[in-house]
């Protein structure tokens, strides 16, 4: 079991790449903290990790609540003692092109990928300081590198991912604080099936694999990064896309 003892929170993990994550760290042996907006999908969560012989707490948090996150880490910490892995994976899209973009999409997708990853980092962080060690994963996305159609605010936000990423790696590793970040490519989960199949068949043929992800296959890339094996690694965009970009 390569997280065997550790302690995480994921944010968003009632449902898609969160959902795998927390189930993939609870078969590798780490007590999950399940964060997420609703109540339903979290109890689901919860049952299906427990059932499974893991140890799982649910808790409603909105990442963009500084109050919430602030009892998310108290609870954590309240639960379990310490706050070994934090993954950042809670994010939105709220699409249009740029000429039809309005303000509450601009604001309500920079608030949750953005200041919502800075306020729960920042909190984190802060525990991780004091127990002298921890690992904060970010979701980043290919189009934070490489821009897309229709999402000017949310390739803004997985850009600025990518950048507090790195910034992060450089202030937090005297504190023996890594911190990565994951790019999928085109996973389906409900936030892509929101998009047109036309576009899915575009994603699948730019992967040189010829397929889109799965939500485990980004679960794997976390469970690498968060663990021991990963030692050494910090201030890195791991790119999980099938090839659509080389
Ligand atoms: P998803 O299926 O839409 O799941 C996102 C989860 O985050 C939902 O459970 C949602 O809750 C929760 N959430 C939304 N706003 C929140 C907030 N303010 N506070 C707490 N939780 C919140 O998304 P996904 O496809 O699994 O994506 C997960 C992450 O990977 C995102 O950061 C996304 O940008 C990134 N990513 C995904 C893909 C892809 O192809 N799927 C590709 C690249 C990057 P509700 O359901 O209650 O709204």
């Amino acid at each position: 079991m390569r997280l065997k003892g550790k302690i995480a929170i994921i944010t968003g993990a009632g449902r898609g790449i969160g959902e795998a994550t927390a189930k993939k760290f609870a078969r590798e042996g780490a007590k999950v903290l399940v964060a997420d907006l609703n109540q339903g999908d979290i109890d689901q969560v919860v049952k299906s990790l427990t059932e499974e012989g893991g140890e799982a707490f649910g808790m409603i948090v909105n990442v963009t609540k500084r109050k919430d996150v602030k009892a998310l880490m108290k609870k954590c910490v309240a639960l379990f003692g310490r706050i070994d892995i934090v993954v950042n994976n809670a994010g939105i899209t709220a699409d249009a092109q740029l000429l039809k973009m309005t303000d509450e999409q601009w604001d309500e997708v920079i608030d949750v990928n953005l200041k919502g990853v800075f306020t729960v980092s920042q909190e984190a962080a802060a525990v991780m300081k004091e127990q002298n060690g921890g690992v904060i994963l970010n979701a980043s996305s290919i189009v934070g590198t490489y821009g897309n159609f229709g999402q000017t605010n949310y390739t803004a936000t997985k850009w600025g991912v990518n950048g507090m990423t790195k910034t992060w790696a450089k202030e937090l590793g005297r504190f023996n604080i890594r911190v990565n970040a994951v790019a999928p490519g085109f996973i389906m989960t409900p936030m892509t099936a929101k998009m047109p199949e036309k576009v899915l068949n575009i994603m699948k043929e730019k992967s040189v694999i010829q397929k889109l992800g799965t939500p485990e296959d980004i679960a794997n890339g976390y469970a690498f990064l968060a663990s021991d094996e990963a030692r050494f690694i910090t201030g890195t965009i791991l790119s999980i896309a099938g090839g659509a970009v080389i």
